[in-house]
């Protein structure tokens, strides 16, 4: 049973960062890392302000937590300071509670009841005690190798090793089938490797989850495109099942701006994954925003992670811009009304450590010098519309025009979907209009034993859905190979609409 009157002692308190100067001179995660007992002292005080409000909207998946965890139980135990048995709560419906301890923009928390009036001293701070059961759980020994009692005979391919190929690769191998996850890159990961830069997560701790699912016999194949390194009919010889975790990794492109094809001007990914690569030991990034002027366009989290990564490589300057106003930083009841995922502005770390941001502004020319460099940006102010279509519509707002001196532009407008590769033109699966792969209610598509989860089927989306789809999927494939299964599995829509956040 929670303290009923532990908000009314306690207000939330977020976790501390490092210093702006020191954190930008390495690339180690922005948050301060407390000695255990004052962290465990604090996070027990956040967990007490869960207050057994009776429905618990955190923990549902339309508005809250896409996985089902299970919220006001792990809060509860956290107070009373059983961080074994809140461990073993939180692993019981997430795979990685350390990836999103660390990464998840927490719908939870805007579904809190605390969430519902700022008098309440805000939302129960459950990403961070999520983070803290997590990291705990690692310090004590407390996650370890579960291996399967019975081996079913059955083989399944996982195609992609992001966060949703990695939990449908481990539930499948805890329920006995024999795993072999394909990875075209060099490293594991997916974009939690090659996407995400270290300050948001060290990817030692995405090492050390690797290392489980090694000993728990999922097996790993990397640089190996599948459709092209291993053929079509290989897989479909070799596996009696074939998960596709392929993300939706095809970068959109500014194709009408004057000047795009001016040196200098960049998708994020080909700033980012250099970046990460860097990072790994691979040697200095091939595009690096030292010394340089850096325009980032698009307003959203790739934006802010070139940020960062653009402050940390020693920019001259860094813009942010976006062509939508500026969003309120209090929830608008009318637009977003409690519990859903409000429309406001989300300020990342990053944005606290240089530069600045534009709203309602869009690019309207890239000014090269005599090499064909970019040197500058032609900017406009502008009002984004919808015809009637219903398509977007960016209207210029004034006559005036802002020149910003610019070395690097980074494009960062979002991702069109499944890239169009040999594997699912091999199997016979098309792409919807979205660019993502549809799937029946059992995960299966349209090539019999062959499955879709995360971003390859959502369209760009965020960890915690890709892990809650990698769940949901390896429970459809065990039923598929045995008849039914025993693996949890999420409440999620896989077929409906999908929702935003
Ligand atoms: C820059 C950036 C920052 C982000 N930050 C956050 C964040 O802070 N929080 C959050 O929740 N979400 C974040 N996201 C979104 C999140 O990373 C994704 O939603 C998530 O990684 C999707 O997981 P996935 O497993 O579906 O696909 P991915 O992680 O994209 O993995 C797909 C993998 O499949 C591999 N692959 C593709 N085709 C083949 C093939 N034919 N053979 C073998 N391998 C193949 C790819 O190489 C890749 O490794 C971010 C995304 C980006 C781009
Ligand atoms: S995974 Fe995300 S939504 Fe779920 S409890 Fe953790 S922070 Fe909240």
């Amino acid at each position: 049973m929670a303290d009923p009157y532990g908000f009314l002692k306690h207000t939330r308190a977020e976790a501390k960062k490092r210093p702006v100067a020191e954190r930008v001179a390495d690339w180690n995660e922005v948050y301060l890392d407390l000695d255990q007992q004052t962290r465990d002292s604090e996070v027990r005080t956040q967990a007490t302000r869960c207050m057994d409000c009776g429905i618990p909207f955190c923990h549902s998946g339309s508005a809250g937590c896409p996985l089902g965890n299970l919220i006001p139980e792990w809060n509860d135990l956290v107070r009373r300071g059983d961080w074994e048995l809140a461990s073993e709560r939180l692993h019981a419906t997430n795979n990685f509670p350390e990836f999103t301890g660390r990464l998840c923009p927490a719908p939870c928390e805007a579904a809190c009841v605390l969430a519902i009036t700022p008098d309440a001293g805000g939302a129960v701070a459950i990403k961070r005690v999520e983070q803290t059961i997590a990291d705990v759980s690692w310090e004590q020994g407390l996650v370890r190798p579960t291996q399967a009692q019975v081996s079913s005979g059955r083989k399944v391919a996982v195609v992609g090793s992001g966060p949703a190929g990695l939990a449908a690769a481990q539930q499948l191998t805890r329920a006995g089938h024999e795993v072999t996850v394909f990875e075209r890159d060099d490293r594991l990961g997916g974009l939690l490797r090659y996407g995400i830069p270290e300050f948001k997560m060290e990817k030692k701790v995405l090492d050390r989850r690797l290392a489980q699912l090694r000993k728990e016999g999922t097996k790993f194949v990397t640089g190996c495109e599948v459709g092209v390194d291993l053929t079509v009919e290989q897989l479909r010889e070799r596996f009696d099942a074939v998960v596709l975790a392929v993300g939706a990794l095809r970068g959109r492109d500014d194709t009408t701006t004057p000047g795009r094809s001016l040196k200098g001007v960049h998708l994020a990914m080909e700033h980012l994954v250099p970046a990460n690569r860097a990072c790994e030991g691979d040697g200095p990034a091939g595009i690096d925003a030292a010394g340089k002027h850096v325009v980032i366009i698009g307003g959203g989290d790739t934006g802010a992670d070139c940020y960062g990564t653009a402050a940390r490589q020693g920019a001259a300057s860094i813009v942010q811009l976006d062509q939508y106003p500026q969003p309120p930083s209090q929830r608008d009841d009318a637009r977003s009304p409690w519990p859903v995922w409000p429309w406001v502005l989300r300020t990342y770390p990053a944005h606290e450590e240089a530069g600045e941001r534009r709203f309602a502004v869009a690019v309207e020319e890239f000014v090269g010098d005599e090499d064909g460099h970019v040197r500058q940006i032609k900017l406009r102010k502008v009002r984004v519309e919808k015809d009637a279509s219903g398509r977007r519509k960016v209207v210029p707002m004034s006559e005036e025009v802002e020149l910003l001196p610019a070395d690097l532009v980074l494009l960062a407008i979002g991702f069109e979907g499944v890239e169009h590769m040999p594997l699912l033109d091999g199997l016979g699966i098309p792409l919807t209009s979205r660019g993502t792969i549809s799937c029946g209610s059992d995960w299966q598509t349209t090539a019999p034993g062959v499955f879709v989860c995360g971003d390859a089927h959502r369209g760009a989306s965020l960890v915690v859905w890709a892990i809650a789809e990698g769940r949901s999927v390896a429970n459809a494939v065990d039923t598929y190979l045995t008849g039914s299964s025993d693996l949890p599995s999420p409440v999620i829509p896989n077929q409906l609409p999908l929702a935003v956040v």
